[in-house]
C-alpha cells in the first residue's frame, strides 16, 4: 500500500490540482489507487468516484484506461446507481466499443447484481472477444445461474482456460461435482493440445473428487499434476491433502503433507488436521497441532475447527473444553458459530443433553441449521424425546423445505402417541409440497461412479444387485443377523421404517461392489445421509464373514469396517 499511501497525497488539499502536470495518466493512477485499496474496501467506491468526478471538474478528458478501474470499485448492489452513472458517461463519450471497458460493465453489473444488465452490454457487443465471453460466463456462475452460464459456455466460439475453470469451478460452487469432473474430462478429451489446465482447474477436480469421494478419480488427478509438470505448491498440495483424506485415504494425505515440506502454511497444516479428525485420530490430531506451533506457524479459526471436530468424534469432552477456551484466551481467536456447533456436538454426543441446551441458549449469535442438527441427533441418539422436538421446530423454522426435519417430527410425534400432532406435520408437507430427500449412496468400481437411491431399481444390472444382496442377506442370518425392523427407543431414522431396510442405498452400493470387484478389494461408499443403525451392523457383519473392508462416509463422519469392527466404535 506504499503507491497508495503516495498517490493519496496528491489529493491533499495542498495539491494543486490544476497544476499543468497533472494529466489523464496521473488522474487514472490515482483512480486505481483508490479502487484497488485493500485496507478500505469499503469506501473505495465513493473515493475512486469522487476523484473521478473531480478529475472532471479540472477540464480532464478520461480516456480508455479511466473506466475500467474506474467501474471494478463498484462492487455491491449499493453502488448500481454510480455504475449506471458512469455508464452513461460512457456512452456519451463514445468509449463504449472499447472491449476492455466493455468486459468491466458486465463485471461491474454483475457484482452490483444486476444480471439483466450484464446480458444487455453482452448482447450488444457484436463480437466479443475471449476475455468478454469469459466475463459474462463469470458473472452468471457467480450468482449461481449454472445453466445460463453453460449455454453461454457452449456457443463459445473459442475457450481458453481461464473458460474451462471458470465453468468447472461454477459446477462445484453449486454442488455439481459429477458436472464438474465430466466437464474437466470433457476439457481433456476436445482441448488436449490448446489448452493446459492451471493449478485453479486442478484444485477445483480435487475437491470435487473429495466431494463425491472419487479416489481412483482423485488418484489420477494427482498423477496428472506430476506429469504435466506443475509446482508442487501449497494450494495443490493442501487440495490434494483434502481430497486423499475426504476420499478415505489417510496415509495419502499424510504423504501428501510430509512431502510438502517446509512450504506448509496454516491452510496446509489444518487441512491434515481436519482429515486425521474426520478419520476419528484424535491423539495424532494434537500431535499435529503441537508440531505446527514448534515451527513458528499460529493457528487460526479453520485449525480450532478441525481440532475440536477431532474432541466430537473421539467424545474428548475436557480436551474439547479446554482446546475451546485456548482458542479465544492463548490466540485471541473469537469463536465463530462452527465452533459453537462443536462444542454442542461435543456435549451431545457424550450425553451431557442439558449443558448442550445450555450453550445452545447462551451462544453470542443465533444459532443455525447445523448447530440445532447437532442438538437433534445427539438428542436422538440419547433418546431425549424433548429436545429432539425442540430442535425439530426450530430446524423447520430455519428451513422450511427440510423434508427429513418433517419426517423426524412426525415420527417423533408417533413415538409419544401425539397422532393429531402427526397428522398436522403431515398435512403441512403436503400443503408445502414437500418430498423426501431420498438417501443416496455413491461408489466408484473401476474408475466410474455409481450411484443408488433407496429402493432403486434402475441401475441396468438391478437383477444381479438384488439376487446379489439377497444371498448376502441369507449368509448373514445364518451367522446371526437380525433386522433391525423392530422398534428401538428414539432411534429415528431419517429414512423411514416403512422403506424396506433392506433396501437403503448403502446395501444396495455394497452388494453392487461384491458383484463387480474381486475378494479383498476395499469398498468406498459416499453416503448423503447419517447411515441408520441397522446398516451400520448389516456393514460391521459384511467386513467379518466376507473378510472385506468397507468404507463409509455418511454425512458426519468416516466409517471404516474391518473384522466386524467399525472405527467409529458404534459412536456416530
Ligand atoms: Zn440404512
Ligand atoms: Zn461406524
Amino acid at each position: 500500500m506504499r503507491v497508495y499511501a503516495k498517490l493519496v497525497s496528491l489529493t491533499h488539499p495542498s495539491f494543486h490540482l490544476s497544476h499543468p502536470t497533472v494529466d489523464s495518466f496521473t488522474w487514472n493512477t490515482l483512480i486505481r489507487a483508490h479502487a484497488q485499496s485493500e485496507d478500505r474496501p469499503a469506501i473505495s467506491a465513493v473515493s475512486s468516484l469522487s476523484v473521478y468526478m473531480r478529475m472532471r471538474c479540472h477540464g480532464v478528458e478520461p480516456d480508455f484506461h479511466t473506466f475500467p478501474f474506474l467501474l471494478q470499485s463498484f462492487d455491491s448492489p449499493s453502488h448500481l446507481h454510480f455504475g449506471r452513472q458512469v455508464h452513461a458517461h460512457i456512452l456519451c463519450l463514445g468509449l463504449v466499443s472499447d472491449p476492455f471497458i466493455q468486459t468491466s460493465l458486465i463485471c461491474m453489473y454483475s457484482s452490483c447484481g444486476d444480471s439483466n444488465y450484464a446480458h444487455q452490454v453482452f448482447d450488444e457487443i457484436p463480437n466479443p472477444d475471449l476475455p468478454t465471453w469469459n466475463s459474462i460466463i463469470a458473472s452468471n456462475v457467480k450468482i449461481g445461474l449454472i445453466s445460463t452460464a453453460r449455454q453461454i459456455f457452449d456457443r463459445m466460439p473459442q475457450r481458453n482456460v481461464i473458460s474451462w475453470s471458470c465453468m468447472i469451478n461454477g459446477y462445484m460452487r453449486c454442488g455439481k461435482y459429477r458436472e464438474a469432473l465430466s466437464l474437466f474430462r470433457e476439457m481433456q478429451s476436445l482441448e488436449l493440445d490448446t489448452v493446459r489446465p492451471n493449478e485453479f482447474t486442478m484444485s477445483s477436480v480435487l475437491s470435487a473428487c473429495g466431494r463425491l469421494g472419487a479416489l481412483e478419480h482423485g488418484k489420477w488427478a494427482h498423477t496428472y499434476i506430476d506429469k504435466c509438470g506443475m509446482e508442487m505448491n501449497v494450494v495443490l498440495g493442501t487440495s490434494l491433502i483434502d481430497m486423499y483424506a475426504k476420499c478415505g485415504s489417510i496415509e495419502k494425505a499424510r504423504s501428501v503433507f510430509d512431502n510438502l515440506g517446509p512450504k506448509k502454511d496454516v491452510m496446509a497444516w489444518s487441512a491434515m488436521i481436519s482429515g486425521l479428525a474426520m478419520h476419528g485420530l484424535g491423539e495424532e490430531c494434537f500431535a499435529i497441532f503441537s508440531r505446527m506451533q514448534d515451527q513458528g506457524i499460529r493457528p487460526n479459526a479453520v485449525t480450532f475447527l478441525g481440532i475440536l471436530c477431532a474432541c466430537v468424534h473421539g467424545g474428548l469432552v475436557s480436551e474439547g473444553k479446554a482446546y475451546f477456551k485456548r482458542m479465544s484466551e492463548e490466540f485471541g481467536i473469537t469463536p465463530l458459530i462452527q465452533h459453537y456447533g462443536c462444542i454442542v456436538d461435543l456435549y451431545g454426543r457424550a450425553g451431557l443433553i442439558d449443558e448442550a441446551l445450555n450453550v445452545v441458549k447462551s451462544m453470542p449469535m443465533k444459532p443455525d441449521v447445523p448447530v440445532w442438527g447437532a442438538l437433534l441427533s445427539s438428542s436422538r441418539m440419547h433418546g431425549s424425546i424433548k429436545t429432539c422436538e425442540l430442535s425439530l421446530k426450530q430446524l423447520i423454522k430455519l428451513e422450511p423445505s427440510n423434508s427429513g426435519a418433517y419426517v423426524l417430527l412426525s415420527n417423533v410425534y408417533a413415538k409419544m402417541g401425539r397422532w393429531e400432532d402427526v397428522r398436522y406435520v403431515r398435512d403441512q408437507m403436503e400443503a408445502k409440497g414437500i418430498k423426501k430427500l431420498p438417501g443416496c449412496s455413491l461408489v466408484e468400481v473401476g474408475g466410474i461412479l455409481h450411484e443408488f437411491l433407496v429402493g432403486d431399481e434402475s441401475h441396468p444390472e438391478a437383477r444381479e444387485i438384488y439376487l446379489m444382496l439377497e444371498e448376502m442377506m441369507k449368509r448373514l442370518k445364518m451367522e446371526g443377523y437380525v433386522g433391525k425392523t423392530g422398534e428401538v427407543l428414539l432411534d429415528l431414522d431419517e429414512e423411514g421404517r416403512e422403506l424396506a431396510l433392506s433396501f437403503h442405498s448403502e446395501k444396495l452400493a455394497v452388494a453392487f461392489a461384491f458383484l463387480k470387484t474381486s475378494p479383498g478389494t476395499p469398498i468406498r461408499i459416499v453416503k448423503n445421509l447419517r447411515i441408520c443403525s441397522d446398516c451400520h451392523d448389516f456393514i460391521k457383519m459384511v467386513s467379518r464373514i466376507f473378510d472385506r473392508e468397507v468404507i463409509i462416509r455418511d454425512c458426519n463422519r468416516f466409517h471404516y469396517f474391518t473384522h466386524g469392527l467399525c472405527s467409529c466404535k458404534d459412536y456416530w
